[in-house]
């Protein structure tokens, strides 16, 4: 018997490259905005002495600002480090079933992967050729739904009526919808939290609120399913939120306007790219994330991504069936998205 016969083994996620020195940086759906200034006033002034004591197990301020900020009670709202880790203590708690988990087969990739670490069963269910979700292949034995909303990679948005027809159809089944791009555009399901109690709605502060080096992520749901969070998550670790984490969070849901005026610029920069990236040759679905999903006509996605990689910029592409034409561009500055188009015209031009 040898030792490594009993290791768990898994095919870990990939995360995007996360490249030192001076790069433009679009290849992890970072916004290209830092913080509000409360985050950092609040950090600035932090008595360093509260660290000696452990945070509160339930995020504490932070959770009061979120009920507070969207209108729901403290019991319907789990928050973890990055909705990664909200993500995996829900698939944990509520994919314990027979029939497998379904999700899209173009979507986040590490939905797949929490189900092969945790033994999961799952299927994925293909998208039609526009990239879009067919709310009817949802309606079919499942032991759990996953839908992120917008999807990633492809930006595309279901409405909120779609979504609704999935999980009234699937009352036997926990349905989670992963916001993480939504405030770029999109429409939330929260409000159905309150008409379904097997509806989860999971959100991050690494988008929309310019955090990802913070780790904040939530979930909305009834408080039954919150429960049940909660006790899978007291079982590994219940102290995973640090104080200053939480002191942040808090600051950052008090700046709402901040949060709009950026959240917006990033619009407005994704508005006017997507004319650009028209003008010369590509292809995309509609967008209402902070990326673009993006194919050229006749140059091969992998050869543009090696030669913007050799001029410092930095996009992302996957080597997998039906995606590896395409190139997922994140929305930076206006400044940043100039250098790309610059770049972009002269190499399709062949003049680099
Ligand atoms: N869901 C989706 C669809 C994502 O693209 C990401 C970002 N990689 C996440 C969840 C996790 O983000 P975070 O852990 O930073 O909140």
């Amino acid at each position: 018997m040898n030792w490594e016969d009993n290791v768990r083994k898994v095919i870990p996620y990939t995360p995007g490259e996360q490249p030192v020195g001076d790069v433009i940086k679009l290849n992890t759906n970072e916004n290209p905005y830092p913080p509000s200034p409360e985050v950092k006033k609040v950090l600035s002034e932090y008595d360093t002495s509260e660290l000696r004591k452990y945070p509160d197990v339930y995020g504490g301020k932070l959770r009061d600002k979120l009920s507070e900020v969207y209108g729901v009670s403290r019991d319907n709202i789990f928050v973890g480090v990055g909705s990664d880790d909200v993500l995996a203590i829900a698939f944990l708690t509520f994919f314990n079933g027979r029939e497998p988990v379904i999700f899209p087969d173009i979507t986040y990739s590490f939905y797949d992967v929490w189900c092969d670490l945790y033994r999961i069963p799952y299927e994925m269910i293909p998208l039609n050729d526009e990239f879009r979700i067919i709310k009817e292949d949802y309606i079919r034995p499942n032991g759990g739904i996953v839908i992120p909303n917008p999807n990633a990679p492809t930006g595309v948005e279901k409405s909120v009526e779609d979504l609704e027809f999935i999980i009234k159809n699937n009352k036997g089944s926990i349905v989670i919808i992963d916001e993480a791009y939504v405030d770029f555009g999109g429409r939330s399901v929260l409000p159905l939290i309150e008409k379904y109690d097997n509806l989860l709605v999971v959100q991050t502060f690494s988008k929309s609120r310019s955090m990802a080096g913070v780790r904040i992520g939530m979930a909305f749901g009834s408080s039954k399913l919150i429960g049940y969070m909660n006790d899978v998550k007291f079982s590994i670790n219940s102290y995973t939120m640090n104080r200053l984490t939480i002191e942040a969070g808090a600051a950052a849901l008090e700046d709402n306007e901040y949060f709009v005026r950026t959240c917006e610029k990033v619009i407005s920069t994704r508005e006017r790219v997507k004319k650009q990236l028209k003008e010369l040759g590509f292809d995309f679905p509609d967008s209402k994330a902070n990326f673009i999903f993006a194919t050229h006509k006749r140059v091969k996605a992998e050869d543009i991504f090696n030669a913007a990689k050799a001029k410092n910029i930095y996009v992302r592409w996957w080597n997998k069936p039906r995606i590896d034409d395409y190139l997922r561009i994140s929305i930076g500055t206006d400044g940043e998205m100039d250098a790309l188009v610059g770049f972009l015209r002269e190499y399709l031009d062949g003049s680099i």
